[in-house]
């Protein structure tokens, strides 16, 4: 998997993300796989030899969280 550079990512959010309401970028998320809290603006991308695309966590390539692994964070964290 190869990182990819987003120059705008709200944007890029906007056409990737998989599911309805689309956080914007100061929105706080939870991964579950590595139990950190981010500012979805952190994000990354990551392609594969297939080119498919994935908005990975912040904490990637160590982590191997996706999008999908995003719950949303509690407001006192
Ligand atoms: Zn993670």
């Amino acid at each position: 998997m190869k990182e990819i550079i987003i120059a705008d990512k709200q944007k890029y959010l906007n056409e990737h993300y998989p599911f309805e309401d689309t956080p914007e970028l100061m929105d706080k998320k939870l991964c579950i796989h590595c139990d950190s809290v981010f500012y979805v603006g952190n994000y990354k991308v990551f392609k594969n030899q297939s080119g498919d695309e994935f908005i990975c966590c912040p904490n990637a390539p160590d982590c191997n969280g996706t999008v999908i692994d995003w719950f949303p964070a509690e407001d006192n964290q």
